[in-house]
């Protein structure tokens, strides 16, 4: 078992597989960065599997794939397979935009991936064309469907932003509740790489604005989950996930692994270790004290929920689509 620095069990890895994407969305990647980080720098699959499997091993059962877009990445399922035959009772799902699910769905639920959280920010061709900077809401609707008609697990992930999409919350919902999918809706966090003129919803608003019409009961956090539900109307549970709230760190049981080898504590803080060295050279041993360090130090908390620092000048410099989000 892998227990942290505060004594919270780890047993989730997020593990992101590219930096690139092929959205622009205004609160992740607005514009192309000045350089990607070189090919070669990438670990292979097979580095990025040793280290899971270390990880594995010690304690955790939950992986979620992520990005940048994961499925820019050749032969992910490929990856997904290694994963799957190692271990198939792991909890194993994938982040994505769903744009170029459609041709890939079938591939990836054969692998052996379960689940996908989408991300689907508006219902509106020219709204969604406004975030992610494309027009994508069509083949992105197509993902969705394809995903479910295949067999995997969905949920959707929305930001909802002021000004943009605040107006589509209910719509969201519905549009959810009709394909008995359930939504996540995702606090806008603060960084230096979105948009400056950016305001995110607080949850009280996010679910102010679900209340308009609706009964919601709280439900409360579902485990170690980010994800706060309520149910809506005595009958569709939904969630919130919402850094800026004071019990979101105490139940953390992840880490982040980024595409050239980074092992992330916190998205919030700057502190990472590379396992790159140690999974070149094939190096078990050094990996799992790359890890047993992280976990030493892992911090105790973000500060998105401290108002009195501006996070968006404090926290780290790594990009989301770096880290994976
Ligand atoms: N490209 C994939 C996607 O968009 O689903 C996976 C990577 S993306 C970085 C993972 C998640 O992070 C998405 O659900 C996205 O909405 C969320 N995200 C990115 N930037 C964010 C921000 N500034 N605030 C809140 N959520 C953010
Ligand atoms: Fe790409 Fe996902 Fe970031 Fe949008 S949120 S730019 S789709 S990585």
């Amino acid at each position: 078992m892998l227990i942290d620095g505060h004594g919270r069990t780890v047993n989730y890895l997020r593990v992101s597989v590219t930096e690139r994407c092929n959205f622009r969305c205004q609160y992740c990647m607005p514009e192309k960065p000045f350089s990607w980080v070189p090919k070669e720098n990438l670990l292979s699959f097979e580095e990025l599997f040793l280290f899971i499997k270390v990880a594995m091993d010690e304690g955790v059962t939950k992986i979620r794939i992520t990005g940048g877009e994961p499925l820019l990445r050749e032969d992910l399922d490929t990856f997904i397979r290694m994963i799957h035959d190692y271990n198939p009772d792991v909890d194993l799902a994938l982040t994505t935009n769903a744009y170029l699910l459609p041709k890939v769905a079938q591939k990836l639920k054969d692998a052996g991936l379960k689940r996908l959280n989408i991300s689907l920010d508006s219902l509106k061709p020219e709204v969604a064309q406004k975030i992610a900077q494309k027009d994508v809401l069509e083949q992105v609707l197509k993902g969705i469907d394809k995903a479910l008609e295949v067999g995997l697990g969905v949920k959707i992930n929305m930001v909802p932003l002021k000004g943009i999409n605040d107006g589509e919350i209910l719509d969201i919902i519905a549009y959810c509740r009709e394909k008995n999918i359930k939504v996540r809706f995702i606090e806008y966090m603060e960084n230096r790489h979105a948009v400056e003129s950016l305001k995110g919803m607080h949850g009280r608003e996010i679910l102010a604005k679900v209340k308009e019409g609706h009964t919601i009961r709280t439900l409360g956090r579902e485990g170690a989950s980010p994800s706060f539900n309520y149910l809506l109307d005595e009958s569709y549970e939904f969630g919130l996930i919402d850094p800026h709230k004071h019990d979101f760190c105490e139940s953390c049981n992840r880490i982040r692994l980024t595409a050239e080898g980074m092992l992330i504590p916190c998205l919030y803080f700057d502190e990472a270790l590379s396992i790159a060295k140690a999974v070149k050279a094939g190096n078990i041993e050094e990996a799992s004290q790359v890890l047993a360090t992280v976990l030493k130090d892992k911090p105790k908390e973000n500060r998105w929920m401290d108002e009195s620092v501006d996070s968006s000048q404090e926290i780290s410099e790594r990009a989301f689509y770096e880290t994976g989000g």
